[in-house]
């Protein structure tokens, strides 16, 4: 049987933050982390399209936790003790300089998340954290003060354990076996499938900022809204996802959305394009785009609205013209089914969230057992923000278990 101070189950994000924290902060210290893989770190290597979105430029607590579905409220406590800019000099220390995006995300300055892997491993072996693959945890036992880890391989015994094996149904089902609640994982962050005449031969369309409603439900969303091969995406589609993973589970992914195009009441539309009526009288209703609408949306807009390619705006009678303006404030879709978001996915469910203490992210049911990352029920919207719960968690729970 292999000794160790500490163990870290899980060779991904939260894991290798939390042991090269922990080493730093107490050298002393035998630490290793188990992974099941032949390489850790694989969803780091994936994330952001490749390029690894590290956070996001929000250095409000208040605002940042806005935008975890789950672990809202658990997270602002944590968030005041390490955040983004946390994140930003922790990386800045270790050579690794992060960029901010337009819209907020921060990658690294090298544009690859080799960058960040290199980070971490050199990380490791620069504190002497061992770093142990192929070795998949098959059991976890309480054995007196210390824990007993079984993988398929070997045996090891630690004083204090950190379980950081992301979204694994196997895990969480060992974990149950420790008395601990797992809610239900649905998948988060995901695209909408829709089959519609209106939208099909337009992909690659960006409506730049947008309202939507699930009909019935109160999940709502605005911004940018991207039309797809097989239906839509981009952060109005991807908050709605994440913010109704389990509204939208339970509706078996069949639902009807409402689309506001131009972000107008519908009576203030129907004014609108009366008024365009007579400013544009002689001119064609298809080909002038309006409400800066990209034009082969607004195309498919008017021929949805009963309007032929040959309609000048005079032309147009009372039913058109209500029709369009349904059309861009009111129009309905039905969505059939998910896709996954290539760029990001994450589950939500995991750890009952009254099962942690967030001042330590230890287990409030067993002493000297630690969780941080997505093993916990806690997930975000695409942007970074997922990566920095894993931060936040491993460096809190890296506090703690390095005293
Ligand atoms: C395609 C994709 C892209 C993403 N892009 C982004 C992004 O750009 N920004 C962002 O913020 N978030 C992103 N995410 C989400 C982000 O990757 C996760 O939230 C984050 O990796 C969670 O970290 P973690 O350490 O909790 O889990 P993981 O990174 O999943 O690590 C868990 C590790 O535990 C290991 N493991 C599991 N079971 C066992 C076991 N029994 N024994 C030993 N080891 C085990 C796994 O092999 C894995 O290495 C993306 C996710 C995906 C799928």
């Amino acid at each position: 049987m292999k000794q160790k101070d500490v163990i870290i189950i899980g060779g991904g994000a939260a894991g290798f933050f939390a042991a090269i924290n922990i080493a730093v902060q107490n050298p002393e210290l035998t630490i290793a982390i188990l992974e099941k893989g032949k390489e850790g770190l694989q969803k780091v290597k994936i994330s952001g399209g490749g390029r690894c979105n590290v956070t996001h430029a929000e250095f409000i607590p208040q605002e940042l936790v806005l935008n975890y579905p789950r672990g809202e409220k658990e997270l602002l406590g944590p968030f005041h003790k390490f955040m983004t800019g946390d994140t930003i000099a922790w990386f800045e220390e270790r050579g690794v300089a992060l960029k901010i995006e337009e819209d907020g995300r921060m990658f690294p300055e090298s544009n690859t998340s080799q960058t960040i892997i290199d980070c971490f491993l050199n990380e490791t072996k620069k504190h002497q954290v061992e770093v142990l693959y192929s070795q998949t945890v098959k059991s976890i036992l309480k054995d007196g003060d210390a824990w007993s880890i079984i993988t398929q391989a070997e045996e090891f015994s630690a004083k204090k354990i950190l379980v950081a094996t992301g979204s694994s149904p196997k895990m969480w089902k060992l974990l149950e076996t420790l008395d601990h609640k797992i809610i239900q994982p649905v998948p988060s962050l995901f695209t909408f499938n829709i089959n519609d005449k209106r939208i099909k031969d337009i992909p690659g369309v960006v409506a730049q900022n947008v309202e939507i409603q699930v009909v019935g439900t109160s999940l709502f969303s605005e911004g940018p809204l991207l039309i797809t091969h097989v239906g839509m995406s981009a952060p109005s589609i991807l908050k709605l996802s994440a913010f109704g993973a389990l509204e939208l589970a339970a509706l078996d992914y069949k639902f009807t959305i409402e689309i506001n195009f131009i972000k107008m009441a519908l009576e203030d539309c129907l004014e609108a394009l009366k008024g365009l009526k007579l400013d544009l009288a002689k001119k064609s209703v298809l080909k002038a785009p309006q409400f800066d609408l990209p034009k082969r949306l607004w195309q498919q807009l008017v021929l949805a609205s009963k309007i032929t390619e040959e309609t000048r705006w005079a032309d147009l009678n009372k039913n058109q013209l209500e029709a369009l303006a349904a059309q861009l404030t009111k129009a309905h879709f039905n969505v059939d089914g998910k896709s996954t978001f290539k760029d990001e996915f994450v589950t939500a469910g995991g750890i009952d969230l009254k099962e942690v203490n967030f001042k330590t992210f230890e287990s409030k049911l067993h002493k000297n057992l630690y969780f941080a990352g997505e093993i916990i029920n806690i997930d975000a919207i695409t942007g970074g923000f997922n990566f920095q719960n894993a931060w936040t968690g491993a460096y809190i729970a890296s506090q703690h278990i390095s005293k």
